[in-house]
């Protein structure tokens, strides 16, 4: 095995912990990138020639190498792939009933670049890094002997591997369903998991959707970026009065009108088609008002350098969405953008707070679940907020 040596003091973060190599901290003159094959094992040195662990490198990328090993020499093998899933797994199972989850997490299970998503028998698949790639039949073998899967679908269409220079056309093994069944906080929904399109769950919400539901008692709920109704239908099965989902795709809000039908029925629905900026406008002067209100934007901030630009839809979307509140109106408001930190998902509630010239208070601070674990070392694994918030 090969190694990388680092420049001086570039050591820092790793010796604290944190897994990612960038290219700029490599000496490259003692060891050029170019003698690496995308996805290839090395062992990481600091300028003194003192070991720090193994890693796989990829020449091509930003993010140049990712550790899987504090330990120098060890490859990225079947033995140790099998090791970390099967430690994934145990964790699961500990935590949920149900195989339903998210089975691996990328460098929160020490597998850097590797996600997997579990719906019972069937899994999706996303191989973020050429080392991943380079793996992918080591990976099925081993998913194949630890949980036995019907389908396997390779999830290709996200940006990281255009950034390790990786093909994005969608893959899949085995019969995969066109639809898929989520059970989750007594709901059980209905999601698309054909190839091709934009398909899942996201489980990331589970534990919020559940603190949300909390407020649903004859509440008329208001659902802005709803995908397939995870928080509205959760809300309807807990009482709510009514439901209103908001998106920007028909397909999703097709499926959420089938699993209101199937978890809450009776619970009048009404869809809204369109972008919610523009559609929440519309509400406003149409003088509607909701007394549960779940904001859970895509990303707005994808690149740092976007983060003045997001910041302001961040407040923007928040401003509208909070106006919308019945007095003593409940806003749950998420964020997903690795770039937007907690401090300023707070700092736009209270503008919105202020602008409206309405106190709130904040009755929950929620992340993403125990099966998207955060290294702790590494903020960039840490990515989805949710903040609870009553307005008067
Ligand atoms: N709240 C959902 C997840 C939301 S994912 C849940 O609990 O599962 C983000 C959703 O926003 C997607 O369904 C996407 O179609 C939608 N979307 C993206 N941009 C939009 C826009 N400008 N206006 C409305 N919806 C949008």
């Amino acid at each position: 095995m090969r190694s990388l040596v680092l420049k001086k003091d570039e050591d820092r973060r790793i010796r604290a912990g944190h897994l990612w190599v960038f290219s700029n901290e490599v000496d490259t003159k003692k060891t050029p990138l170019t003698d690496f094959a995308p996805g290839e094992e090395a062992t990481l040195l600091d300028a003194r020639g003192k070991a720090l662990g193994s890693l796989c490198v990829n020449p091509a990328s930003l993010i140049c190498g990712r550790l899987h090993s504090k330990r120098p020499g060890i490859p990225l093998d079947e033995s140790l792939l099998r090791e970390r899933l099967a430690a994934a797994l145990a964790a699961r199972e500990q935590y949920f009933s149900e195989p339903w989850y998210r089975l691996c997490h990328g460098e929160g299970d020490y597998l850097p670049g590797l996600v997997i998503d579990r719906y019972g028998a069937h899994l999706t698949l996303q191989l973020g890094t050429a080392a991943m790639e380079a793996r992918r039949e080591l990976i099925v073998r081993a998913l194949e002997e630890l949980v036995h899967p019907a389908s396997l679908r390779f999830d290709s269409d996200i940006p990281a591997r255009g950034l390790e220079g990786l093909s994005r056309l969608p893959e899949s093994s085995g019969p995969v369903p066109e639809f898929l069944e989520v059970p989750e906080n007594g709901c059980r929904f209905t999601v698309a998991a054909a190839q091709g399109q934009k398909t899942g769950w996201f489980y990331d919400q589970r534990a919020n959707r559940r603190e949300f539901a909390r407020y649903a008692k004859g509440a008329d709920v208001l659902d802005i970026f709803s995908y397939v109704g995870g928080f509205g239908v959760t809300a309807a099965a807990h009482g709510a009065r009514s439901v209103t989902f908001l998106d920007a795709s028909e397909p999703a809000l097709a499926l959420s009108r089938r699993n209101m039908a199937a978890n809450a029925p009776g619970v009048p629905v009404e869809t809204m088609l369109g972008d919610a900026f523009q559609r929440l406008g519309e509400l406003a002067e149409a003088g509607r008002r909701f007394s549960l209100i779940s904001l859970d934007p895509p990303a707005f901030i994808k690149r740092r350098k976007d983060a003045a630009q997001g910041v302001a839809a961040y407040r923007k979307i928040n401003l509208l969405a909070a106006g919308l509140l019945a007095p003593g109106g409940v806003l749950a408001t998420s964020s997903c953008s690795h770039h937007l930190d907690g401090a300023e998902l707070g700092r736009s509630i209270a503008h919105a707070s202020a602008k409206l010239g309405r106190p709130a208070r904040l009755l929950y601070t929620g992340a993403q679940g125990p099966d998207h674990p955060v290294h702790v070392a590494m903020p960039e694994t840490a990515y989805l907020k949710c903040r609870i918030v009553r307005f008067d």
